[in-house]
């Protein structure tokens, strides 16, 4: 076959997804591991019925009552005070990030990241023709002023901060955030997919939005809310930047039923929170089981642990495989990152990794 006349920088690029591979313990994609409740089912079951009626009308282009409910939300979770004027929704953090490139970025415009992080990045600006520069982080992954100088150093035009990071769940101090938003006139984004999990305490950026109307939060219900499969992200900032999304959205991006799905499981919040809350205990728990086998562990804030040093991580992670626990090789070499599942399916994470670690020790 003759090859495709598509994009010269496209030819020969692989799409992005972890491997998925039906085992019985799958801890590789940082999903929340409970499904939404049957009392939740129940009631998204009896919406979309109500709906179904109405799909030959196209939805609220601008999804306004999501809107509203998303910011209603975020001022109890974050103790602010913003409308729906504030918010923007789409398909997933991921559509939500395509669109702020496609506004901010573009041929001549760079954009620099925090290494090791979400690989997504470089392929949105890819997708815009954005250039992406990306700064290491300390050896302990952490982000302070001396590593937002050499950001700077780039000349940027967009900077992007996660926090909790992926793959390493490093919570970056907002005094640190400070600094940069004094320091910089350009688009930040603070990518807070995993916001939901950080410790107690930790102030969100969203608290810093009212001061910084070019600095833009990205939250998604695909992990605290155990939403993934519906595909709903969202932006909190300025009203300014909400309005100019609207140049580079296509008409009717988000369908009725999922900004009605959307706004079911945002009236189950704190049945969700609860959730949340063994998640992050069993994250603590753990990650104090790995360290007292001696394993290093980078301090997280999200629903996953980078976890090391192998010195073939390829092996474990194979070996793991065969008994039946799907992990990640992501992150610097040597590391492994597991999602935190249930506690079931951590006990069996456990007992596996004793397993390998015993083959591979010799014992
Ligand atoms: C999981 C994740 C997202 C979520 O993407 P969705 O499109 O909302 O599912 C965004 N950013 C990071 C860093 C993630 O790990």
């Amino acid at each position: 076959m003759t090859q495709l006349p598509i994009r010269e920088d496209l030819v020969g690029r692989s799409p992005y997804g972890a491997p998925q591979i039906d085992v019985p313990v799958r801890l590789n994609t940082n999903e929340n591991p409970f499904g939404p409740s049957a009392e939740l089912v129940a009631e998204l079951a009896k919406v979309v019925a109500d709906l179904g009626s109405n799909l030959n009308r196209y939805p609220d282009r601008d999804a306004k009552v999501l809107r509203a409910d998303l910011a209603k939300y975020l001022n109890g979770e974050s103790q602010v005070n913003l409308t729906a004027e504030n918010i923007w929704a789409a398909n997933g953090s991921n559509e939500v990030m395509q669109q702020l490139l496609q506004l901010f970025g573009g041929p001549d415009k760079t954009l620099v990241a925090f290494d090791p992080t979400y690989s997504m990045y470089e392929d949105y600006c890819r997708n815009t023709f954005t250039k992406y520069l990306s700064v290491s982080r300390n050896e302990d992954f952490s982000i302070d002023q001396k590593v937002i100088d050499s950001a700077l150093a780039l000349n940027p035009n967009i900077i992007v901060l996660t926090s909790p990071n992926n793959p390493t769940g490093t919570v970056i101090d907002v005094a640190e955030i400070d600094y940069l938003l004094n320091k910089f006139s350009g688009i930040v984004i603070v990518d807070e997919a995993y916001a939901e999990f950080r410790p107690a305490g930790t102030p969100s950026a969203v608290s810093r939005l009212q001061a910084n109307p070019r600095l833009v939060v990205v939250r998604t219900m695909s992990k605290a809310f155990s939403y993934a499969g519906a595909r709903v992200g969202y932006a909190a900032t300025s009203p300014e930047i909400v309005d100019a999304i609207q140049l580079v959205r296509l008409p009717y991006h988000l369908s009725s039923i999922t900004q009605a799905a959307a706004r079911v499981a945002l009236r189950f919040s704190d049945q969700l929170q609860s959730q949340v809350a063994l998640l992050r205990q069993e994250r603590d728990d753990l990650a104090a089981w790995l360290s007292e086998q001696g394993f290093e562990v980078a301090p997280s804030g999200a629903n996953f642990l980078l976890f090391g040093t192998f010195g073939d991580r390829n092996l474990v992670w194979e070996q793991l495989v065969e008994q039946g626990v799907l992990i990640r090789q992501t992150g610097p070499e040597g590391w492994l990152r597991v999602s935190i599942g249930t506690p079931d399916e951590n006990l069996a994470f456990k007992t596996a990794l004793t397993q390998v670690t015993n083959r591979t020790n010799g014992k």
